[in-house]
């Protein structure tokens, strides 16, 4: 069986068992012991294995590249195209959920009961762009202190390359033992998607979804138009890429971040599929992916387009021009300031609704399918992370259109 059947079949069983344990078997011992012992104890194994290879991965990764670009013009021209195409994408994704969100009425719910049990405080928002203390941001997982970092140590090796050889030698060595490290975790994925899988639906359900169809689907539906439409589009204007060898090519990446519902723990995943199924060459993507891991992402700035418009209509609120303006500029800005973990982007909203004069009580509400949605935007956030990455790379003529092809 191939790699991508097994992750498929891993994930329809998760599914299958997780919904069936929740349904018939909850709250037994036996079931407790499944989901709390077996299930969470493989997939926190796991996602911790890909934690800790972040940092070093990053790390070499970057170094490497750098000592690849020709020079400092190379690397600022693909810092400003990076980031001006991610903030571009994710512009269009916010004015996507607002769009089909303004094409349905959502109906009326009691605003009672809700929890305002929610931690608001748990956003792990990136405010000192500037590291001071490189081993204070490791600790804390600071991906663009560490990011920042990495770059000038690049920077400064490719001024001296001459005269450190062996420094050279052993970056590049580190790089190649980091990837294999890479690889042996990864061979683990369907293993690790079918616990994740198992343990969400076991403890989640899907009844909770109910109340919140409406906003459910046209989250959902916003989300496949933008993965589909905009990014086969990007890719058809920018690039000479064909969209749908694109979207088999990152199939497996879009079940793995499903799974683990953060683009930070997908970055190792993401990385080998730029490489080894897009062609994208490491130079790029070193760079292009752990940024876009970090700052880019469009699937959480629909659902907040999405989740702002759901309950300004539940309130009563009206939104007019410059409502709807803050909303695409504070979106845009907390989806730049969203965590690449799971949940990041429903603490987020907060910020939205503050200037928009949303009660920050309607938050809760949306907790009951935040599960599930979580796990799609995710997915839309690393594809549109490694459909930027193809377009940069083609851009600089640094994509092997033969391995994307193959
Ligand atoms: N879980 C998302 C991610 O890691 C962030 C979010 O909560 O929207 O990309």
């Amino acid at each position: 069986m191939s790699f991508t059947k097994k992750i498929i079949v891993a994930m329809i069983l998760g599914v299958a068992i997780g919904i069936t344990l929740n349904l018939f078997i909850a709250d037994t011992l036996a079931s407790d012991f499944i989901i709390i012992k077996v299930f969470s104890l493989i997939s926190n194994l796991f996602i911790s294995a890909l934690k800790l290879i972040i940092i070093p991965l990053i790390f070499f990764s970057i170094v490497c590249g750098i000592l690849s670009l020709s020079d400092d013009v190379s690397l600022s021209r693909l810092g400003i195209k990076t980031m001006t195409l991610y903030v571009f994408t994710t512009i269009i994704a916010i004015s996507i959920g607002l769009l089909f969100s303004s094409f349905i009425e959502f109906e009326a719910i009691l605003l009672t009961n809700l929890d305002s049990s929610i931690s608001l405080d748990n956003t792990n928002q990136k405010t000192d762009i500037f590291p001071s203390n490189i081993f204070k941001s490791l600790s804390e997982g600071n991906i663009i202190h560490l990011l920042i970092f990495s770059v000038l140590i690049g920077v400064a090796a490719s001024r001296i390359q001459d005269k450190i050889h062996t420094f050279i030698e052993y970056i590049h060595q580190f790089n190649m033992v980091i990837n294999e490290l890479v690889k042996i975790i990864i061979s683990f994925t369907p293993l690790a998607v079918f616990c994740i899988l198992s343990k969400t639906f076991a403890t989640q359900g899907i009844e909770t979804l109910a109340p919140l169809m409406g906003y459910f689907l046209i989250v959902v539906f916003s989300l496949f138009i933008h993965l589909f439409i905009t990014f086969s589009m990007l890719l058809k204007i920018f690039t000479k890429l064909d969209p749908r060898k694109f979207f088999k090519n990152i199939k497996d990446l879009i079940i793995f971040s499903f799974s683990t519902s953060s683009s930070s723990a997908s970055i190792p995943f993401t990385l080998n599929t730029a490489n080894e199924k897009c062609g994208i060459d490491k130079s790029i993507s070193s760079f292009t992916v752990p940024l876009g891991a970090t700052i880019n992402m469009d699937g959480t700035a629909i659902m907040q387009g999405c989740a702002t418009f759901f309950l300004a209509s539940l309130y009563g609120i009206d939104l007019g021009i410059s409502e709807i303006l803050t909303i695409v500029i504070t979106a845009t800005i907390a989806s730049i300031g969203t965590a690449g973990i799971p949940s990041a982007g429903i603490i987020m909203l907060t910020v939205i609704f503050s200037q928009v004069g949303i009660p920050l009580e309607g938050i809760p509400l949306l907790l009951g399918v935040d599960r599930l949605l979580d796990m799609l935007r995710t997915s839309v956030n690393v594809s549109g992370d490694i459909c930027i990455s193809c377009i940069v790379a083609s851009s600089e003529n640094k994509i092997n259109e033969a391995t994307f092809k193959s």
